[in-house]
């Protein structure tokens, strides 16, 4: 079986969606839920779901099996998060599964910022278990909380506000893309013991993000940057916890040294073809706002 952790969230959703639309009979795809109830739909495709948590080591024992090609999603609760993976690293490794893939973070272990820290002790995980792997190290989503997905904030301030340093640039892809190349990871051989660098095929600035908001919405659009102070104090003001607030202020830093803007073009390797424009996401996101 091709067994997806995270299966019910918007990245695990579009690669049990890219597996069935890439021919995998629905049997052969088991989708790992945390409640039954949020995989309904998918049962009603006919994937198997099995429910398993993070949280409990016990659970992913009876999902995974031997010779079952895995995807680790990676989970949402930072700085415990290479804990709550050993769960499913260790089930893996006891069913003798024959790929783990495991959606870490562009750069990998050389990832200089805060929210790589979990990414970096996972990979590790997985190298000292054995496992056959193939590491996703993803780039930031165009269609992350702060970019695409803020488009009516965006709007209704006339502004994207960040911290990052002038003419800073991060290339990024929707989570379609993404979602697209680990999908083809689990059907495709050749991906055993990969560490793929997946970003986009451009860095963009802040600034041309704005002008590309401008130009499509009709609407002045501007790239505010402020101090790392001000933009933390602006984050936990919208009502985020103060370390998720650091995280992120931690990740605009990163973006300023130019650690999230590599195109080393493997995204695009994986899919065959370009990855989507950024102008293409913000178009998307308009029709959706509208
Ligand atoms: P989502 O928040 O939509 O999905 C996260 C998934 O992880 C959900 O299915 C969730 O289950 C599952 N999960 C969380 N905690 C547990 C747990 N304890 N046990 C089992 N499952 C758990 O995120 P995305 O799909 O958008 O992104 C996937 C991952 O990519 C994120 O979790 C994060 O690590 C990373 N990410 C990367 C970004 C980037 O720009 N590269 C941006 C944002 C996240 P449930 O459905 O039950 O909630």
């Amino acid at each position: 079986s091709i067994v997806i952790t995270g299966a019910t969230g918007q990245l695990g959703r579009l690669v049990v969606a890219d597996l069935l639309a890439a021919g995998v009979p629905s049997g052969d795809i088991t989708a790992v839920a945390r409640s039954e109830a949020k995989a309904e739909d998918l049962a009603a495709a006919g994937v198997r779901v099995r429910v398993a948590d993070y949280d409990e080591p016990g659970s992913f024992k009876p999902v995974i099996g031997q010779g079952d090609r895995v995807l680790l999603i990676s989970g949402t609760d930072i700085g415990r998060r290479a804990e709550q993976h050993a769960a499913v690293i260790d089930a893996a490794k006891a069913a003798g599964a024959a790929q783990l893939a495991y959606t870490g973070v562009f750069g990998g272990p050389t990832a200089d910022f805060l929210l790589a820290a979990d990414h970096r002790a996972t990979e590790q995980l997985i190298l000292d278990s054995g496992l056959p792997y193939t590491f996703l190290r993803n780039g930031w989503y165009s269609d992350a909380p702060s970019f695409t997905a803020d488009l009516p904030g965006i709007l209704e301030r006339g502004a994207i506000i960040t911290s990052t340093t002038a003419g800073a640039r991060i290339a990024t892809a929707p989570r379609t893309d993404y979602a697209e190349a680990a999908a083809r990871v689990l059907r495709e051989d050749g991906h055993l013991g990969k560490a793929y660098e997946l970003s986009g095929d451009a860095a963009w600035s802040f600034d041309e993000f704005a002008d590309e908001v401008s130009r499509q919405s009709g609407r002045r659009i501007v790239h505010r940057a402020v101090t790392p102070a001000e933009h933390k104090a602006t984050l936990v003001g919208a009502g985020l916890p103060e370390g998720f607030a650091e995280v992120l202020v931690d990740v605009d830093a990163a973006i300023s040294r130019g650690s999230l803007a590599g195109t080393p073009g493997d995204l695009s390797r994986i899919l065959g073809r370009p990855t989507t424009p950024i102008a293409d996401s913000i178009a998307e996101a308009l029709t959706r706002a509208e």
